[in-house]
């Protein structure tokens, strides 16, 4: 199964409110919540509700509804933290691990946005 979706992966486990999370904004589709070891001053984790383990998986099999909602979020979280570059803020970088080579850790598919500091080059 290309998608197998592992329920007891720890972003499952916030979403069930199991674990708490310091939450920046909630939606019905997508969740935006501060990175539990944040690599920059700001370090947003954007994870949608539903369960997609992967960006692929979440980019083929969400609905409109859902991937529309999570990129608004995503963008809506810009404005909160007051990083978009065209709106006098510093700007951010948004990225999202998937799979073995992409290093992902967390098998529930998420967008990190990390913000407040000079990031350095990033494409090795
Ligand atoms: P990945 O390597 O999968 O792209 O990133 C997973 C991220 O999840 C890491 O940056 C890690 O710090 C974060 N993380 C892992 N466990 C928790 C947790 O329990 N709470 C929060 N808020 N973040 C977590």
């Amino acid at each position: 199964m290309a998608y197998a979706y592992d329920p007891t992966n720890i972003f499952a486990r916030i979403l069930r409110g199991e674990i708490p999370n310091n939450t920046v904004l909630e939606t019905e589709h997508t969740l935006a919540f501060r990175d539990i070891a944040p690599q920059a001053p700001d370090h947003v984790l954007v994870i949608p509700k539903g369960p997609y383990a992967t960006f692929d998986h979440f980019s083929n099999e969400a609905s409109d509804a859902e991937i529309l909602d999570f990129y608004r979020t995503a963008g809506q979280v810009c404005k909160m933290l007051g990083i978009e570059p065209g709106e006098g803020g510093m700007g951010f970088r948004a990225i999202t691990n998937s799979g073995e080579h992409g290093v992902q850790d967390v098998p529930h598919f998420h967008m990190h946005i990390l913000a407040g500091r000079v990031l350095g080059r990033m494409l090795s």
